[in-house]
């Protein structure tokens, strides 16, 4: 058998190097010279190693895969990557909220749930949670609710006080705090969750016809989650424990995959519906809109460079390709700008041209210039032009996905219906959704969460937001808190 010939090191420009052990210096026991441009390179790339990392959602690691249609959904969305029979490369990034890049992964948290669609119209990006609702419903409220979450400024600790601090006074966060106190709150591994779009979006079908639709992927391996003792076992016993389950999950040829099934709305309902369906803090019942198949996803491929493809990856709710569009959750609207925005300041402008941001199909735009700009532009660099560049096609691709809004410009909460309130929903969720044992878990999950640092007036206040979800759990939470 030929012996393989072992590739020589070269610096960054491809020149061969005489060590990769030894500084140039004056004899072997000499000062180091400057002019080791080597050595210079290696140490000024090792400092620049480390960009920022995400402000929420730091934590976390994905794979590849794909996306294939099995069901005919081409009644509600002429997208071509959710056509009968299409399969669609894909990336999916899964991630903790609040914690570091370093952070353990079994904290008590939400889990990023982001897929990016290779499509041939271009990049789609979902970036969900395994949460169906959200903690706030106002992107004005997103900041602070992410530094509630984070750490505080004078001992830089994460801090359950200002969590509870927020949350009690911000009660649409009930629905969420009852799902993330739940066993839900701590999945086993990323493999065994669901994810969810969790806003509401619009799908447009090829006649023009408009459906508001929500986003379930369903987990083909069975939902299961860890104790909170396991949880904290494990946060020290072995801070990545999801990224080691997933990687080596799919390293062994056991691939991951989930069940994409959707909420369908008419357009028209969304006028009349009971409560608003674009308030993110809640689901649509399934009673209501019952759950259709669409396809399954499968993650079959983990990155060979965590760094390119994963850390660098940037997903951002306006990729939206034609036949799908957003809807007036202002949360969504909210997240369309701070998404992109956060890649710029992170990566850099020209974040779509590392290769895991790319799109397969062409990319046309007259976009120029900056920082690592790596791909080429050539003339001419403006439009409209008669020079033969680029044109838009309306005819093709109409702005499809609108709905129409009126009104006086004000800053107000959303117009409240017959069935809007905070705790309703979360209601549900405690009495009916999970059973004694689930609910002796929550009590005791809620219990040892408030044990950790939370003061007056914060406990009081926190007792009654439980008790407006259910008298009883907040009674025993009460209780249970104070015989301790
Ligand atoms: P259903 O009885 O039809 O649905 C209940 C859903 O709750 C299940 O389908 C499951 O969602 C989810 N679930 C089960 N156990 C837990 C748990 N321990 N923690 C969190 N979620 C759990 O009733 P409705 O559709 O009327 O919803 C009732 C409540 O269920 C809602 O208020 C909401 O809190 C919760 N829920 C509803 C979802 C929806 O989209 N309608 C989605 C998830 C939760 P899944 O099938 O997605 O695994």
């Amino acid at each position: 058998m030929a012996k393989k010939v072992r590739k020589h090191t070269t610096t960054d420009a491809g020149i061969p190097v005489a060590s990769d052990e030894h500084s140039l210096t004056i004899g072997p026991d000499g000062p180091i010279l400057l002019h080791d441009h080597y050595l210079i390179e290696q140490m000024a790339q090792f400092n620049r190693e480390r960009i920022p990392e995400r402000q929420p959602h730091a934590k976390g690691s994905g794979a590849f895969g794909r996306f294939e249609v099995t069901a005919d959904v081409s009644a509600y969305t002429m997208a071509a990557l959710f056509q009968p029979g299409v399969k669609t490369d894909v990336l999916m990034r899964f991630s903790t909220v609040a914690g570091e890049r370093g952070s353990p992964d079994t904290w008590r948290d939400p889990r990023g749930f982001s897929i990016k669609f290779y499509t041939t119209e271009g990049n789609y990006d979902l970036v969900g949670n395994n949460t169906p609702v959200f903690f706030i419903r106002d992107p004005m409220k997103f900041q602070h609710f992410i530094r509630s979450q984070k750490r505080r400024a004078d001992s830089n600790l994460r801090d359950h006080d200002m969590q509870w601090d927020f949350w009690s006074l911000s009660p649409e966060s009930a629905h969420q705090v009852a799902w993330l106190m739940g066993d839900r709150g701590i999945p086993k591994s990323w493999r065994n969750m669901n994810g969810y779009g969790s806003h509401t979006y619009m799908w447009v079908n090829g006649k023009g016809e408009k459906f508001w639709v929500k986003y379930h992927f369903r987990t083909d391996q069975g939902i299961e989650f860890l104790s909170q003792e396991e949880a904290d076992r494990l946060a020290g016993a072995d801070g990545d424990y999801h990224v080691r389950d997933l990687f080596e999950a799919i390293k062994r040829g056991d691939h991951p995959s989930w069940s994409l099934k959707m909420q369908v709305m008419p357009f028209a309902d969304a006028e009349t519906y009971r409560f608003n369906p674009f308030d993110l803090t809640k689901v649509w019942p399934h009673d209501d809109y019952p759950l259709i198949d669409v396809g399954k996803l499968t993650l079959d491929r983990n990155p060979t460079d965590n760094h390119s493809e994963i850390e660098q990856a940037a997903f951002e709710p306006n990729n939206l390709v034609p036949g799908i569009g957003l809807s007036p959750d202002k949360m969504l609207l909210g997240r369309v700008f701070a998404y992109a925005d956060s890649h710029r300041a992170r990566l850099g402008a020209n974040y779509k041209q590392i290769p895991v941001n790319s799109p397969q199909s062409p990319v046309h735009s007259y976009s120029k210039d900056g920082a690592m700009r790596v791909q080429n532009v050539s003339d001419p660099v403006y439009a409209p032009n008669s020079k033969g560049g680029p044109a838009a096609d309306g005819d093709k691709y109409p702005e499809a996905a609108t709905w129409e809004s009126h009104g006086d410009m004000v800053r107000a909460a959303y117009t409240l219906r017959k069935d809007d309130d905070d705790f309703g929903q979360a209601a549900t969720l405690v009495r009916e959704v999970m059973d004694d044992a689930a609910r002796d878990r929550l009590v005791a999950n809620v219990v040892g969460h408030l044990k950790d640092g939370v003061s007056q007036p914060v406990l009081d206040r926190t007792f009654e937001y439980w008790r407006s979800i259910d008298v009883a759990i907040g009674d025993r939470i009460c209780r249970d808190f104070k015989a301790d």
